[in-house]
């Protein structure tokens, strides 16, 4: 019997949908990380170098050089503060 002749499946499990997502979201999550450890890009995986920041990011660079995980945001900010630094008397 196929789903259109029964309109009432979806309303009665709603949970199911819900569950099986979950576990589908949870599996893609899975099959990336196996898939970065098997070609060694897991490796570029880091933390920002921000302290105070709690990103993580991927560094695609070719030589592995990327500090922030966002340049606008902590790389901007981490130069300011050293601008302010060497300027400060
Ligand atoms: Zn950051």
């Amino acid at each position: 019997m196929d789903q259109a002749r029964r309109p009432g499946v979806k309303r009665i499990f709603p949970e199911r949908s819900v569950l099986r997502r979950g576990a589908s979201a949870v599996g893609s999550v899975v099959r990336a990380v196996a898939e970065l450890i098997a070609t060694d890009r897991f490796s570029r995986i880091r933390l920002c170098a921000n302290e105070d920041c709690s990103h993580a990011l991927y560094d695609g660079t070719r030589s592995r050089t990327q500090r922030w995980h966002s340049y606008e945001v902590c790389g901007n900010r981490a130069n300011v503060a050293a601008y302010r630094a060497r300027h400060t008397t």
